[in-house]
């Protein structure tokens, strides 16, 4: 029996010639602006597997549409897209694309962090604009960053990437996480603290936590106003454990320095009033966009559908799905 794979929208040619080589059967991959409704329930209902983009909503209701699925392989490493609930009641695999997108997306958050200090994105745009007419003692001042302190809202691949990446830059690194980080705390000095003093004590807090229930919308109003008038907020995790309208208003009224966002609340949207602020350095969701890196991503994904059609445990289960003989 042919093992389907539906694959959502376009990947590197690498995942395709791997599934293909394996002997499945890919239906796609679908237009990057999304699929229409009509294809994913046509290709779904006859697949076994789904290979899809962060962007693709897997709800429950998707994953009735797909009786034979046996497994989702996420490109990307947050599963936020999926209801792994769901998968997981049906006996089917979720998997991601840990470790191979944790250098670039560490080296776009530094990106945005030296970014926001030096107010790069103003200075490109003072030029550009014909405004520079020679040095100036007062022009363009930002901070530096040797003796400030990082906080790091999540400390796992990402956030001790970007850690190992600071401290270099003769940062202090402090860190709230679920469970303690001996390896960061002995390799970079890093200290865990409580969520409060993590705000209040940063002079730059980086979010590197999933997008979770307990995650969404953790930073609001009130912990931005708990924050340093003179700090920065970077957030390369997901948009949504930031209320976005309450971050505009921060960053309008002073209440904090300055933001670089890589991901927004209600991407590809963003809210009203963003646009227009000069110390708001935006990103379109490039994380992990490197020629290299989507490369590994998309293999990993491949590898993991595969494993699955196999009859094996894939490398990268999120949800543990039935593990059922190979099809003949
Ligand atoms: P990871 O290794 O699983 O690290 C997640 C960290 O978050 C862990 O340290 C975890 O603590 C911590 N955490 C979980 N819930 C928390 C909470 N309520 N409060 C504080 N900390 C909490 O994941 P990763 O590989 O570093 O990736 C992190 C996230 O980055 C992904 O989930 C994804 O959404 C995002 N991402 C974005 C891009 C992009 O393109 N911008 C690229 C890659 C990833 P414990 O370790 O103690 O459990």
């Amino acid at each position: 029996m042919t093992f389907r794979v539906t694959v959502s929208r376009p990947v590197p040619d690498a995942a395709l010639a791997l599934l293909r080589e394996a002997g499945l059967e890919v239906l796609g991959p679908g237009p990057s602006e999304g699929m229409a409704e009509a294809d994913w329930t046509d290709r779904l209902a006859r697949s076994e597997g789904l290979l899809c983009w962060l962007s693709d909503r897997v709800d429950a209701a998707r994953l009735a549409q797909a009786p034979c699925l046996r497994v989702v392989a996420n490109y990307a490493v947050g599963v936020d897209n999926i209801d792994r609930e769901a998968a997981g009641v049906r006996g089917i695999w979720v998997t991601n694309t840990p470790d191979v997108l944790t250098e670039a997306t560490a080296d776009l958050t530094l990106g945005l962090i030296l970014a926001c200090a030096r107010r790069l994105v103003e200075a490109d745009r003072f030029v550009r604009e014909g405004r520079f007419a020679g040095w100036r003692s007062d022009l363009l001042l930002g901070t530096e960053l040797a003796g400030k302190t990082l906080g790091l809202l999540g400390a796992g691949r990402i956030g001790s990437a970007v850690a190992r990446r600071a401290a270099a830059f003769g940062m202090k690194i402090l860190y709230n996480a679920n469970s303690p980080k001996s390896d960061l705390e002995r390799t970079c000095g890093a200290q865990r603290v409580a969520f409060p003093p993590l705000l209040s004590r940063s002079d730059v807090l980086s979010i590197h936590c999933p997008l979770s229930s307990e995650t969404r919308g953790l930073i609001a109003r009130a912990e931005l106003h708990r924050m340093k008038r003179t700090s920065i907020l970077v957030n390369t995790a997901r948009g949504a454990v930031v209320r976005e309208a309450d971050l505009v208003e921060a960053l309008r009224d002073g209440t904090i320095a300055a933001a670089g966002l890589d991901v927004f609340e209600s991407e590809p949207a963003l809210s009203p009033g963003l646009c227009a602020l000069p110390n708001a350095v935006l990103a379109p969701h490039i994380g992990s966009a490197t020629v290299e890196t989507r490369d590994r991503m998309a293999v990993l994904a491949a590898r993991n559908v595969i494993a699955v059609s196999r009859g094996e445990e894939p490398a990268n289960a999120v949800v543990r799905g039935a593990v059922s003989p190979p099809p003949r």
